[in-house]
């Protein structure tokens, strides 16, 4: 009488004779155990390997969409500091301006003053409203 086949893997008593597993539907013989298991693990790796490829894929499409968003963040910085400069340099023309203007009416009152004072003090002493202009 043949003896009772234990599994391999999960250690199930089998009936004599059967070759596969009843419970986990491996081989029973140690050789074609061995063989499955091989092929199994070589499966894995490979499926492995393809989701570390994937996940590589995947972490480089990440990366790259980071990089694009911060040049993105970057130009729109870049363009903020244009306009803030621009608009600075609006102001700094608006103030020269004021400047040259007040600058400009200081002079032409104190020409004014002189032109007073010069006609006051001339000869005969003459009205002050014979200013030329
Ligand atoms: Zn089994």
């Amino acid at each position: 009488m043949e003896e009772s086949a234990f599994c391999l893997h999960c250690e199930t008593e089998n009936p004599p004779g059967a070759r596969f597993c009843n419970n986990c539907g491996r081989p029973l013989d140690l050789v074609s155990y061995i063989a499955e298991t091989r092929w199994t693990d070589r499966q894995t790796q490979v499926a492995r390997q393809r989701g570390g490829l994937a996940a590589l894929k995947e972490e480089a499409e990440q990366a790259s969409q980071e990089r694009m968003s911060r040049w993105w963040q970057e130009e729109n910085e870049r363009r903020q500091a244009i306009a803030q400069a621009q608009a600075k340099k609006r102001r700094q023309e608006q103030l020269v301006l004021i400047i040259a203007v007040v600058g400009a009416v200081v002079v032409l009152m104190a020409l004014l003053l002189v032109a007073l004072l010069v006609n006051r003090g001339g000869p005969g002493g003459v009205a002050p409203t014979a200013v030329p202009w």
